[in-house]
């Protein structure tokens, strides 16, 4: 099945280029020309990525990329700055954008993107986990019910969120820089010293030894990859 692409942008002839360039590949284009019916268009019909201009008369790409991560709309989402300012980079990002693109754009630049953002998204729709044993421990992400030993341990919601990221990709390495997007959401003041903080604060509520960790590994140089046994 070919995948949906939404492309929110207001300069006629840029949408006529992509729209032809993303045809010609095989995606299945759809457009509007501003942020308002942008947003209605994204929230409302199927779209394995939306790719948004700054720029657009009604609403900015900002503030329909935030609307939409608010409504729970995970698609991924591709960022269009006719600037070449790191404060646009940085605001899309936080505001829930998956990756930016600075105008003038090679169009093969473009389609890179877009395969690469399609990719990941793919492999991102892991399943959740609702409920985990380990050890001594059960967690219910659900309630937020943690206990070792059968006794009720209290974790606050970083540490679930963060214990949860590292236990649906159980056996992989999580690099910081996946932890501070999409568990942080490159909130600012994070670094990767408060990860770290935080794994530390995980190894000592539920780690028989939190100094020599039989669940929650470091992985010099890399991140973290969570063992089950
Ligand atoms: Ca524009």
């Amino acid at each position: 099945m070919s995948r949906r692409i939404l492309l929110v942008e207001d300069e006629p002839g840029l949408v006529l280029t992509i729209s032809d360039l993303l045809a010609a590949e095989g995606y299945q284009v759809e457009t509007a020309a501003d942020g308002p019916t942008g947003l209605a268009r994204a929230a409302n019909e199927a779209f394995d990525l939306a790719i948004l201009d700054v720029m657009l008369p009604g609403k900015n790409g900002f503030e329909v990329c935030r609307e939409l991560r608010q409504q729970g709309r995970d698609l991924a989402v591709l960022m269009l700055t006719a600037k070449t300012q790191i404060v646009d980079r940085v605001v899309g990002l936080k505001l829930g954008a998956d990756d930016y693109l600075t105008k003038p754009f090679d169009p093969a630049e473009l389609l890179a993107r877009i395969e690469a953002l399609l990719r990941r998204a793919r492999k991102e729709s892991l399943p959740r986990v609702l409920r985990f044993r380990f050890g001594n421990v059960a967690v219910d992400f659900e309630s937020g019910e943690v206990r070792k030993e059968g006794l009720p341990v209290t974790l606050a919601s970083k540490e679930l969120q963060l214990l949860r990221y590292l236990i649906e990709r159980r056996g992989k390495v999580v690099s910081r820089d996946e932890l501070l997007a999409h568990v942080w959401e490159y909130q600012t003041g994070v670094s990767s010293r408060t990860i770290d903080v935080h794994v530390a604060w995980l190894r000592q509520k539920l780690e028989d030894y939190p100094q020599t960790p039989k669940y929650i590994h470091t992985v010099r140089g890399m991140g973290y990859r969570f063992s089950p046994e």
